[in-house]
């Protein structure tokens, strides 16, 4: 009897473009495709991600049912869950596709070890991104710390490689063994449930994702490089949850986007010329840095931003921004954003973020941490080197000193305060002229019941402090 082929599903939940199931299939054994929830590594995934997880194993799970075939689901230790499964099956070998982050590639070694023990065979194909990590360096074969060269570098060197098609059929064996339900694992939020901004902002699941490139193709590329900075309006991607959880990979945005470009302009055309590709591009230079620096989400890379003089008792300061009422009407338009529907801008992402180093002098790392559980795009490389960028202490950073007026943001990329009115309805009645500092607003707009708070810094003092901590940093 023909001995079936595991298939290990991770942040990879994709049918397409999947090189460990295609060698899987290509083997012409039974496969059994499996996913592991292991709650004991590092970093385990926030509670908004853990929604969007489930959403997108039931999704990955119907469409391997629709070619023929089965995803299991294991709980607990990922060596052991795997060795153990792979027992019950008599499975004679596993595929899966490598991790960037350094935690999954040491678990990937510790399912490799296990594997050898019992005599199961080991396929480690590609990871998700354009280029191997590791395999973009300098001449003198460095690693790259700068983004711009590293983009230059990564371009000149040769195209992604082309995405696989999904498999015709995922070929079950006669009896296999059954995994848990998903819906004994309780990802979905109940008492409350919290979600349903999430579920009116996203669809999850391979299908989803290609929904969403397509639809940001045909109709909003052409003002990203314009428009990409105004929150209130829709005019990036929001592919990034989709890129983290593998529902497309790199490669596959990269080459549908370049084809499009191609035929746009009748011919072929530079890739550099694209300011989307050139964030993809971002990514894929946080994954490589992560890859290379396994304590990039806790420690910073500039090591001197170590002794960094945070304030000593900033829990109401932290709890304030969390909760969207620091009393800058930008800030906590993004925080609420965030809280409701597991998302925040970009350019809000990186106002909210250095509000909170720099204003509140509060560690970006608890920030970070934040940002772990409420965004569904959470991601270990994107969020800890975007938080160390915005703190001056990471790979090709804002230097401290740059430190973003909040009310000055608020004038320039939301002029007419439509994102600020959408996400802080206590505003909404404010006139333009007043609304990004309210406090200087007529009335009784800050006092009373349910009101919008009082600034919970003065501006210019909290960046001369701001600067003064940096300045210390230096001398000491
Ligand atoms: P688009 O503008 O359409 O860009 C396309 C893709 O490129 C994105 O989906 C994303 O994968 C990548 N990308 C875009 N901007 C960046 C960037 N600055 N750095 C790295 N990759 C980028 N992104 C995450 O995916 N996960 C995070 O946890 C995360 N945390 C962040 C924390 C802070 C403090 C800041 C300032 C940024 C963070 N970002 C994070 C980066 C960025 O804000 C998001 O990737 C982007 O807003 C996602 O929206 P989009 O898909 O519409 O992006």
């Amino acid at each position: 009897m023909t001995r079936p082929v595991l298939c290990w599903f991770r942040n990879d939940l994709r049918l397409a473009d999947h090189p460990a199931l295609t060698a899987a299939v290509a083997t012409g054994a039974p496969v059994i495709c499996v996913y592991v929830l292991d709650r004991s590594r590092p970093w385990s995934p926030g509670a908004a991600s853990l929604w969007w997880l489930h959403q997108s194993l039931e999704r990955l799970g119907a469409a391997i049912r629709g070619k023929g075939g089965r995803l299991v689901l294991l709980k607990g230790g990922t060596a052991e869950a795997l060795k153990s499964y792979a027992r019950r099956t008599g499975a004679g070998a596993i595929h899966w596709n490598r991790s960037h982050e350094p935690d999954q590639r040491a678990c990937e070694a510790d399912v490799a070890a296990e594997m050898a023990e019992i005599g199961v065979e080991v396929g480690r194909h590609r990871t998700s991104l354009l280029f191997e990590p590791g395999t973009v360096r300098t001449k003198t074969g460095g690693h790259y710390s700068v983004f711009t060269p590293f983009y230059r570098t990564s371009l000149a060197a040769h195209d992604p490689a082309e995405p696989l098609p999904a498999p015709d059929r995922i070929p079950e064996p006669d009896a296999t063994p059954p995994g848990d339900d998903l819906a004994d694992w309780q990802l979905l939020p109940t008492k409350p449930d919290w979600a349903g901004g999430l579920r009116d902002a996203w669809q999850p699941g391979e299908e989803g994702a290609r929904d969403a490139l397509g639809d940001f193709l045909d109709d909003r590329v052409t003002a990203y490089r314009e428009g990409r900075d105004i929150p209130s309006e829709p005019n990036t991607s929001r592919l990034s949850p989709h890129l983290h959880f593998g529902e497309l990979s790199s490669r596959q945005v990269w080459h549908v986007t370049k084809y499009r470009m191609d035929r746009s302009h009748g011919g072929p055309v530079e890739v550099n010329g694209s300011a989307f590709l050139r964030e993809l591009a971002w990514r894929e230079f946080s994954c490589h840095l992560l890859s290379r620096t396994p304590d990039l989400p806790e420690a910073p890379l500039k090591p001197e931003y170590a002794a960094f003089p945070w304030a000593e008792d900033y829990d109401d300061a932290l709890t304030a921004w969390q909760q969207g009422r620091t009393g800058y009407p930008l800030v906590d338009a993004g925080m609420r954003e965030l809280w409701t529907t597991g998302w925040m801008h970009n350019r809000v992402r990186m106002v909210t973020a250095s509000f909170l180093i720099k204003h509140l002098l509060v560690p970006w790392q608890e920030g970070e941490r934040w940002f772990w559980d409420t965004l569904v795009d959470a991601d270990l490389a994107n969020n800890a080197a975007s938080w160390q960028w915005v703190a001056g202490s990471g790979a090709d950073a804002a230097p401290f000193f740059r430190i973003f007026n909040p009310i000055a943001q608020g004038e320039k990329f939301d002029p007419d305060g439509i994102y600020i009115r959408k996400w802080v309805p206590e505003l909404r009645g404010v006139p333009d002229r007043h609304l990004h500092k309210p406090w200087e607003a007529p009335g009784d707009l800050l006092s009373g019941k349910s009101v919008y708070p009082a600034p919970i810094v003065e501006h210019a003092g909290a960046r001369q402090r701001a600067l003064d901590a940096f300045h210390s940093l230096k001398k000491g």
